[in-house]
């Protein structure tokens, strides 16, 4: 059987971490069999649709890399992609359910549906159509059908038995047919709800597996019963485990952001997400963390989806992404932070930023960040030609605590010692301050805090030598300058 999955968003909003975890075991299974990877937008519901969405959609599958075969922008031979698209194949699916009266018309009012919901509430029983309209003759549907205008189309679903999903992750699930109501398949706007279209697109699409949360379970046997009764083959289904948050709950916006291009805003490498999101719900062996993509692809199998909830552990994508910063090639490293650079730093600043700059900076940092955002922070100041700030307290440090004459007079004695100093570079300078530590009977680290504030404007920067050595001679006496004329006065 040729693998043939789909990704099939609702454009209801930025597209979030559980959404992309479905997409992604989807790609994984077409790539793994050589398959296709399809992307149809289920946009069927006019009330929930959100401007943009299939666009931001789109985005995070591209920011991920999982590329799709066919699909909105491909294209491809199972189109429209678009369910809007294709209101003419869910009309004639319910037409053909209606006359074979495995479908009937439903008049019942909003209002009638509330109270039944409420009297259903007040007694305990479970929610749902009490079939009244399947109940009347052809001939009184009919008439309640003119004289009320609008109609909806109910699926008549067995009244006894059971339905069977063979779940390719759950094994097999039973559903007692009397506990699922008659469900709605097509709107009173003419619109097909998420089931009929679903199936509908699925058979039509030739479908071979659908993996989806497990929150469409409990949709699979009126599925299942809709495959009967249009007499189409069902795909194999496989339901991904719930995602939950730090607390056990079904992970959700309390949990905070949920949304992927949040993670994507935040400074996270889609090599890392993507790693990440495969373990919600998967393992290779139940011991390997990482895993590239291709070894994804190679790996991944449906016998090892899991069927128990998976935790989104934010500390361990952060600890991922970590990981996937440190990896990265030394130049790839150094072009991955440009943009985050060219985004955050002021305007002053010259854009492009040179490649060779970038190339310099990248070895001081790359083993401290986790995420991509902190290179601001960390390194704007080897780019800024507008002087410093500082802080007294930071300049004293803990060496020079209530003491800025001490730190005034090192400072100055630095700018005394670096000024002059023949050859500019991280091995020269550090041996200049060792001795000047030496000379001035200081612990380094108490002479080395004022240099650092005064050359960056932090109390945290990357390596002292090598930063003053690539800040530059000009600029680092400039700096030692700025600061002692700082600690003349006062803080605010
Ligand atoms: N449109 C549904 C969703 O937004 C698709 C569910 C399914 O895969 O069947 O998740």
């Amino acid at each position: 059987m040729s693998i043939r999955v789909r990704y099939a968003p609702s454009p209801t909003g930025e597209p979030h971490v559980g959404n992309l975890r479905s997409a992604l075991f989807n790609w994984l299974l077409a790539r793994r069999h050589g398959g296709r990877f399809i992307v149809r937008i289920e946009d069927t519901d006019q009330s929930r649709k959100v401007e943009g969405s299939v666009a931001q959609t789109l985005d995070a599958l591209r920011w991920l890399g999982l590329d799709w075969d066919e699909g909105p922008e491909a294209g491809g031979a199972f189109g429209p992609y678009y369910q809007s698209q294709r209101l003419d194949r869910y009309h004639e699916a319910a037409d053909r359910l209606l006359a074979a009266c495995a479908a009937y018309t439903c008049t019942c009012t909003p209002q009638r549906l509330a109270d039944l919901r409420k009297a259903q509430q007040k007694r305990k029983q479970p929610p749902g159509y009490d079939g009244r309209c399947r109940k009347l003759s052809p001939e009184e549907r009919a008439q309640e059908r003119e004289a009320a205008g609008a109609h909806v189309v109910r699926f008549a679903m067995p009244e006894a038995g059971e339905t069977l999903v063979e779940d390719a992750v759950r094994g097999q699930v039973r559903f007692e047919n009397p506990l699922l109501d008659d469900f709605v398949i097509l709107k009173s706007d003419g619109f097909p709800t998420y089931h009929l279209a679903n199936v509908v697109d699925d058979a039509a699409m030739e479908i071979s597996h659908v993996l989806r949360a497990e929150e469409w379970l409990p949709s699979t046997p009126r599925h299942l019963q809709l495959y009967r009764a249009l007499a189409l083959r069902p795909p194999i289904f496989a339901h991904l485990p719930i995602i939950l948050g730090a607390d056990g709950g079904k992970l959700s916006k309390r949990h905070g952001a949920t949304s992927v291009a949040h993670y994507r805003a935040e400074g996270y490498l889609p090599e890392a997400m993507l790693n990440f999101m495969a373990l919600l719900g998967w393992s290779l062996d139940d011991k390997t963390t990482y895993l590239s993509r291709e070894e994804l692809v190679a790996g991944f199998a449906l016998k090892r989806v899991g069927k128990t909830g998976a935790t989104f552990d934010l500390d361990r994508l952060e600890a991922m992404n970590g990981h996937y910063v440190r990896a990265l090639a030394p130049d790839q490293f150094a072009e991955r932070l440009r943009p985050w650079l060219e985004d955050g730093l002021p305007p002053s600043v010259v854009r492009p930023l040179d490649g060779a700059r970038l190339r310099a900076i990248g070895p001081l940092v790359q083993e401290r960040i986790k995420r991509l955002t902190e290179v601001v922070d960390l390194t704007d100041f080897f780019f800024l030609e507008e002087p410093l700030s500082y802080r007294n307290k930071d300049l004293m440090g803990k060496g020079f605590r209530d003491n800025p004459s001490g730190a005034l007079h090192a400072l100055e004695t630095t700018r005394a010692t670096l000024a002059p100093l023949s050859t500019w570079d991280a091995g020269a300078i550090e041996s200049a301050l060792r001795a000047l530590a030496e000379r001035l009977e200081l612990k380094p680290g108490h002479l080395f805090t004022p240099i650092r504030v005064a050359a960056t404007g932090k109390t945290a920067a990357p390596p002292l030598f090598e930063t003053l050595a690539l800040i530059g001679r000009t600029q680092t006496v400039q700096r030692l300058d700025a600061a002692a004329g700082r600690l003349a006065r006062p803080d605010d």
